[in-house]
């Protein structure tokens, strides 16, 4: 059993990252730049606005934070990405999710412009991944693929096993597995027999938000387990949605929690706001 390393590969791609933000502005006088809104107190939330600021400081990025009350209006969001939209220093949008319930979150993602959309959440880049044409993806799954990548994991004619069918995580992970030949089974709370799908496959990613979801009698001997899961346990610890310590020993890899997907995520954005500054660079020029 090997692990996946996502920390590691995390790193190395900050550091070409970093490079490339270098090379862009001695090249353009551009610097790339990310503006992120949150909205509430939620402590999840902050700590993840955090990080991503933490790593835009370290690539050399400028960012900002557009913080906001819980009983923000409607209205006080759009404005704000209009005005994000139309800042040249801006080259990537990004709104925290998940928005407080007054919040028309459709609405939201729609206004955000398709080509500061890093986050790949936006209907016009949603319906690029579909049909396998260039644009921005998702950071979690996106994520995902380039840990299988830098292992060799080829996923052409595999059967994978997306367990979880969020916007956000399980479809796009999907549609990208898709794009890439393998064969692609989703699997949701609905799924019936859910361990009947999971030993048939080569592969198995799951995002879903459940501890210990993915048991070591619901794989096959040999199989890769991608474990996109965060969860606090009881104990405080963040862990994933697949017992660990039973599943390993039966897997080819294996992604740990923390140090698997979670780094990945934070990777991508940084590579998805660095597309969007270099297409934005080249359109100045
Ligand atoms: P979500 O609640 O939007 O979606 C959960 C999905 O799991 C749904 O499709 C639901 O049908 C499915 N599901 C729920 N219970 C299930 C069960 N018992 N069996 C099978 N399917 C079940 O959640 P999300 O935003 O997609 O996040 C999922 C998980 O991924 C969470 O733990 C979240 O913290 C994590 N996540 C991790 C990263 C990362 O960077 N690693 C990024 C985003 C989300």
């Amino acid at each position: 059993m090997q692990i996946l390393d996502g920390k590691a590969l995390a790193q190395k791609i900050e550091k070409n990252v970093a490079s490339e933000v270098v090379k862009l502005k001695e090249n353009s006088g551009r610097t790339p730049g990310l503006a992120v809104i949150l909205v509430g107190q939620d402590p999840a939330s902050q700590a993840y606005v955090s990080m991503k600021k933490k790593a835009c400081d370290r690539v050399g990025f400028y960012s900002v934070s557009h913080e906001m009350p819980e009983d923000i209006s409607q209205d006080a969001i759009e404005n704000t990405i209009m005005m994000m939209n139309q800042n040249p220093n801006i080259d990537g949008i990004l709104v925290q999710l998940p928005l407080p319930p007054q919040i028309d979150t459709t609405k939201i993602l729609e206004l955000v412009d398709p080509a500061k959309d890093v986050d790949g959440f936006h209907p016009y880049n949603v319906g690029r991944l579909v049909t396998n044409l260039d644009g921005f993806v998702p950071c979690t799954p996106l994520g995902v693929m380039k840990l299988l990548e830098e292992y060799n994991i080829d996923v052409k004619g595999k059967n994978c096993c997306v367990v979880g069918a969020s916007n956000i995580v399980g479809k796009p992970m999907a549609n990208l597995l898709l794009n890439a030949d393998a064969t692609v089974e989703i699997c949701h709370i609905f799924t019936d027999d859910l361990k009947k799908h999971t030993l048939q496959a080569d592969i198995i990613l799951v995002g879903v938000g459940v501890i210990n979801l993915i048991k070591e009698d619901m794989i096959k001997e040999g199989a890769v387990v991608i474990d996109i899961g965060i969860n606090r346990a009881k104990n405080g610890k963040l862990v994933g949605d697949v017992d660990f310590e039973h599943v390993a020993p039966r897997c080819s890899y294996i992604t740990p929690v923390p140090g698997g997907v979670g780094p990945m995520t934070i990777a991508m954005l940084l590579s998805n706001t660095l597309k969007a500054a270099k297409i934005n660079a080249g359109k100045n020029t």
